[in-house]
């Protein structure tokens, strides 16, 4: 794979697909610009080099062509402040005047063309679409992790257009940070899986027990693996149909020798209301009407133990309903022990669906190794799927 370290792009037109994907408030101002920051390495250097930069990217789910409300002319000004240079901006993607725009653009400018999900070629990877884009840029960077495990026209259907396929920044961060805990991290390697449903993660769970001397198994999920064993779970979150599923996993788990740990104790409510009235129990002795919204203190001390002799540690989902002020404290502590290993020289990747934001949210950001920008592809990637967006730059 061309990297963007090893590729001169003086004089060169490079068409980038980035992911721009950013939440905007109702007056479109950027809400968390985690996804923009992310991409400015990337330009720079291309920039840097001598050459320009024409931008694509989506923006939210815009079904019906061109809406107000996800138009990537509100980034603009973001962007030329991060930069330092006038980002221009093209109306539309594959018109007449995007290409003139394009055309036109000398060294050290930068050109970013409106969101591609205003044509619905983009999502179906339209191959007529993704040759006329192609026509932007004399090589094509692909630095959209978050959207490599879509093959969609501008990441991935387009790379048969170019001859220079180069990977972006970001998609090599993301790639080389997964790899680190998948292909072997320094061991005791320590996975925590949370969050709501068994049935969202179950191909990861599977495919992280031949990667893992631990695996943790918090949040909604566990609830599932409690009833499998017998255990009492009232109203909690609970995936009848996947109790034999469960039953395998812990099965599987013993074979391969990988210590599976599930909470000891759980904070339970009698409505799913931060202000509930609460109970500690423990493990499978949850009344009939009530949940488990939050792991308990003694499975606080458990998982944070385990964490904290750990040397690689991969973390997704919350612990409890994190959202609730007095159900987070099982995902808080947590944090504090991955950002504790990380600080005795542990390697911590966070990441997979909305894992960044809670992080980030909890202000745990810059305390662990890596932050991954991209949910369901990264995912994905552990499920140990390949990836079209990145098998687009190897092929
Ligand atoms: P996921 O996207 O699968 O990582 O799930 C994240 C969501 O799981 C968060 O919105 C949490 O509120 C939710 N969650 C975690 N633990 C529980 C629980 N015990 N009961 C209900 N929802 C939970």
């Amino acid at each position: 794979m061309k990297t963007i370290d090893s590729y001169n792009f003086g004089g060169k037109r490079a068409l980038v697909r980035v992911d721009f994907n950013v939440p905007l408030s109702k007056s479109n101002e950027i809400e968390d610009d985690t996804r923009l920051k992310a991409a400015i390495p990337t330009i720079k250097k291309i920039l840097a080099d001598g050459g320009s930069v024409i931008l694509m990217s989506h923006l939210g789910r815009p079904k019906n062509g061109p809406e107000e409300k996800s138009s990537l002319k509100h980034v603009v000004a973001y962007l030329s402040n991060a930069l330092g240079v006038e980002v221009q901006f093209a109306t539309d993607c594959i018109g007449d005047e995007s290409f003139a725009q394009s055309a036109a653009l000398k060294a050290g400018e930068v050109l970013l063309l409106e969101n591609l999900r205003f044509y619905p070629e983009e999502e179906k990877g339209n191959e007529e679409f993704a040759a006329k884009l192609a026509k932007h840029g004399d090589v094509w960077v692909n630095d959209a992790f978050g959207t490599a495990h879509r093959a969609h026209a501008s990441t991935a259907v387009i790379a048969k257009f170019f001859t220079d396929k180069i990977c972006g920044l970001v998609m090599q961060a993301e790639l080389d940070n997964a790899k680190k805990v998948l292909e072997g991290g320094e061991k005791p390697v320590t996975a925590v899986m949370g969050g709501a449903k068994i049935s969202d993660k179950i191909l990861v769970v599977e495919q992280l027990l031949d990667k893992v001397d631990n695996l943790i198994i918090g949040g909604g999920m566990s609830y599932t693996f409690v009833k499998a064993d017998g255990g009492e779970v009232g109203k909690s979150l609970c995936e009848k149909d996947k109790l034999d599923l469960a039953r395998e996993i812990v099965e599987k788990a013993k074979a391969k020798g990988v210590n599976l740990i599930f909470p000891v104790d759980t904070v339970i409510a009698d409505d799913f209301n931060n202000n509930a009235n609460t109970q500690i129990v423990p493990k499978g002795q949850i009344p009939a009407e009530w949940e488990g919204l939050d792991i308990g203190p003694e499975s606080i001390k458990l998982f944070s133990e385990v964490i904290l002799k750990s040397k690689t540690i991969l973390w997704n989902g919350p612990m409890g309903v994190f959202e609730m002020p007095n159900f987070a404290k099982g995902t808080i502590a947590i944090a504090n022990a991955v950002k504790d290993a990380t600080e005795h020289g542990a390697f911590s990747l966070i990441g997979g669906g909305d894992s960044a934001s809670a992080i980030n949210n909890l202000g745990f950001g810059n305390d662990v190794s890596y932050v991954s920008t991209g949910g369901g592809a990264l995912l994905e990637y552990m499920e140990g799927k390949v990836l079209p967006g990145v098998a687009a730059l190897e092929a």
